[in-house]
């Protein structure tokens, strides 16, 4: 703590960061007994194509159902966890339990691919490919290109040589990649020409925003030419209105994920929801 803090340079013992210190360890350990007691939960938030309506996927996105706090966003607790010993933990059970609730899906004759987000911290930590092998040969029912794993553009270019040579170690598993909120890094072409990425994720922000700000609009056409034009996929996330489908179709993005779509829910209610989605047609026509 003492190289950061400005005019406390040259302070041996700082109280206040000891106490900081033992907050977040307090915080970890807290973390760490929700994962125990099982307190740590996926939703799955619906991919579709905007063509036809199909639903081509679903994104799991880890929840913490606190006894007394309820629903905690990650947003509130995986910046806690980051850096920690237990954020691989943490990252493990998202891999494992993603896998559990597919190979569901799969004896249920409703097979569908599913996204997990993975850190950098677990991505790049020894032993992910073997774990991640474990994982998939407990589930042998899940044919591995059902998982996709996401990866920040900007964790994958901040180490770039290890990231791609754990991800290729990882293609022969069958598993698939993406870059999550992309168009918030710097990748340069080169990086993009070697990352093993088969499909960008247009960042929330710009889709959010493309309808009033041109200057967004711009990085959103950008990022699908970029794609075409390296033959990768591109799903466009935060699709909050018809409008903002309406436009992402006609610059040639037609997978898309948003409210606009679906939130994301728990695993109990997608059959359900799929079920309506496939009734009510709802994207169709655009
Ligand atoms: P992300 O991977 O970019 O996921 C998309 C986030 O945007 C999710 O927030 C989702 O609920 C939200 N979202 C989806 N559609 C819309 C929309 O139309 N409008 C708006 N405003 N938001 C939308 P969530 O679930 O709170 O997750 C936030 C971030 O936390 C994720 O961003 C991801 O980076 C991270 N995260 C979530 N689950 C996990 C996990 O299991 N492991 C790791 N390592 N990170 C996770
Ligand atoms: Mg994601
Ligand atoms: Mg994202
Ligand atoms: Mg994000």
């Amino acid at each position: 703590q003492a190289k950061e803090g400005g005019k406390n340079r040259y302070q041996l013992f700082d109280p206040e960061s000891d106490r900081l210190t033992q907050h977040r360890l307090e915080q970890l350990k807290r973390l760490e007994l929700a994962l125990e007691q099982q307190e740590f939960e996926l939703f799955y938030q619906p991919k579709v194509d905007l063509r036809d309506g199909q639903v081509v996927g679903a994104e799991a996105l880890i929840r913490w159902r606190h006894p007394q706090r309820g629903l905690v966003a990650p947003g509130e607790f995986l910046p806690q966890l980051q850096g920690s010993w237990l954020e691989p933990t943490v990252g493990d059970w998202v891999i494992e339990a993603a896998l559990r609730q597919l190979a569901e899906w799969v004896r249920a004759g409703q097979p569908l691919p599913v996204s997990v987000n993975i850190s950098a911290n677990h991505l790049m930590r020894a032993g992910f490919v073997d774990r991640l092998t474990q994982a998939l040969a407990r589930h042998p029912e899940v044919p591995p290109s059902l998982l996709e794993l996401e990866v920040l553009e900007t964790a994958a270019i901040s180490d770039l040589d290890q990231a791609i040579a754990v991800m290729q170690r990882c293609m022969p598993l069958g598993v698939g990649f993406s870059l999550d909120d992309f168009g918030t890094g710097y990748s340069s072409l080169t990086y993009l020409r070697k990352l093993p990425a088969q499909t960008l994720k247009i960042d929330q922000s710009f889709v959010r925003d493309m309808l009033a700000d041109a200057g967004d609009l711009s990085i959103v056409q950008g990022v699908i030419q970029l794609a075409a034009a390296f033959h990768r996929q591109v799903i466009a996330e935060g699709v909050e209105t018809m409008a903002h489908g309406a436009a992402l179709l006609r610059l040639g993005c037609w997978l898309a994920q948003g409210y606009g779509i679906a939130r994301p829910m728990p695993a109990t209610e997608w059959a359900g929801w799929w079920e309506h989605w496939r009734a009510a047609e709802t994207w169709r026509g655009l």
